[in-house]
């Protein structure tokens, strides 16, 4: 007998799961609204320019295939700094923050709970948002940290409960490690406005909290440096110490390269320069170093004005079709004089939490081909002229 007789199988993914009974479905008006990419207005994943120029005068070089440094390629980590806190940000030119490149946000996730639960040891906790991306859950338990919910999405205004937030943030034990998104929430695209993040800055630094921030969709709602405020007002604040996980699978359309950085931010050069060389232990017993292809992508986009240049045009051109589509969501809704959606303008990046219930789910799916979470989350990337009619007909139908 097989010693792997006994291996029971594991859940398969919702979110995949969904995808693959929207793949069967033989409707031809079929729309998934449950995809976790950005897709553009012909529904395919975009290759930004600026990528496939960098790309051309790589295969033109073709360069030995040796590997990266543990932590990643210098420039790479350079240009993440940059873009993360601003070019001459007082804590870069201080040397306080410790970069490396890593295996997408997701290994940034890891590699950083990793790394927290040597230093935070058998109490190490974690407080997350309720709700959360569902892989937040599972690689910080997966690391060993015992969870705590935060609230966050309120129901009735399809908003933010502050008051909730700040309520459960203020009851944390110190030393509690706070898993923040930085921009566009994923599943409800409900966000902190400025001055929110500075008052929810002032309670963790108040309270001795370890702030994690997460930024996988940096640019998806306003340009690249305005969707980094809470990563700069947590710079701006005081605060000793923190940790950005962020992604550029989004915001370059890099998904399958699996580009993402982790940055731990220390008191002072000194703390940052163990920090990294922590860092590295970590990744070096994990999968050794990242991969090369994609971060010379991105490297090599961030360091010529020119295609940075471009990519922020491009960046932009994505955004501005997340916000029309919202707008036109809207709009529709409202012409066919379905209940107010106005929310959906205010929620941002791509994801939203529409309302709509799992039996309104149901009947999308069951009657209109339409697929979407359970949990009424839309992607509203999937969304185009070509389908929103449909869409919006549908939605009004089952709100009826
Ligand atoms: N954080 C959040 C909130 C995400 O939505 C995602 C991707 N869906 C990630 C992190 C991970 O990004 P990556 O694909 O680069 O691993």
């Amino acid at each position: 007998m097989s010693i792997f007789a006994s291996v029971e199988m594991a859940p398969g993914d919702p979110i995949l799961g969904l995808t693959e009974t929207y793949l069967a479905d033989p409707r031809t008006e079929k729309v998934n609204l449950g995809v976790g990419i950005y897709v553009d207005e012909q529904g395919r994943v975009p290759v930004l320019d600026a990528v496939r120029r960098v790309e051309q005068a790589l295969a033109r070089d073709n360069l030995p295939r040796g590997y990266l440094p543990i932590d990643g390629l210098p420039a790479y980590n350079r240009a993440t700094q940059k873009l993360l806190f601003g070019e001459g940000a007082p804590i870069l030119e201080a040397g306080r923050v410790a970069t490396a490149q890593t295996i997408g946000g997701s290994g940034a996730l890891r590699v950083g709970a990793d790394l927290l639960k040597q230093v935070l040891g058998a109490n190490a906790k974690l407080a997350i948002s309720n709700p959360s991306w569902g892989n937040h859950h599972v690689v910080f338990r997966t690391a060993g940290f015992q969870l705590v919910d935060y609230r966050y999405y309120d129901d009735a205004s399809h908003g933010l409960d502050f008051t909730g937030m700040l309520e459960d943030l203020g009851k944390l034990e110190p030393g509690t490690v706070v898993l923040l998104h930085a921009c566009c929430h994923n599943p409800t695209g409900v966000d902190l406005d400025a001055a929110q993040w500075a008052q929810v800055a002032a309670l963790l630094k108040d309270r001795g909290l370890l702030p994690f921030v997460d930024m996988a969709y940096q640019g998806f709602d306003k340009d690249a440096a305005a969707d980094a405020t809470a990563v700069r007002l947590l710079a701006d604040s005081g605060i000793p110490a923190f940790v950005v996980a962020n992604s550029y699978s989004k915001s370059f359309s890099l998904y399958g390269e699996r580009v993402g950085a982790l940055s731990f931010v220390g008191a002072d050069r000194d703390e940052a320069a163990r920090l990294l060389s922590r860092i590295k232990t970590t990744i070096r017993a994990n999968y050794s170093s990242p991969a090369t292809h994609g971060g010379k992508l991105v490297a090599g986009v961030l360091e010529s004005a020119e295609l940075r240049a471009l990519w922020e045009q491009e960046l932009g051109a994505m955004r501005g079709r997340i916000h029309a589509m919202r707008a036109a969501f809207v709009d529709k809704l409202a012409a066919l004089g379905a209940p107010d959606f106005g929310f959906i303008n205010r929620q941002a990046g791509m994801f939203s939490y529409s309302g709509l219930s799992k039996a309104q789910v149901d009947r999308l799916r069951g009657e209109f081909a339409i697929y979407a979470l359970s949990s009424g989350r839309i992607c509203v990337a999937a969304l185009n002229t070509g389908n929103i009619d449909y869409v919006t007909k549908a939605v009004a139908a089952v709100c009826r």
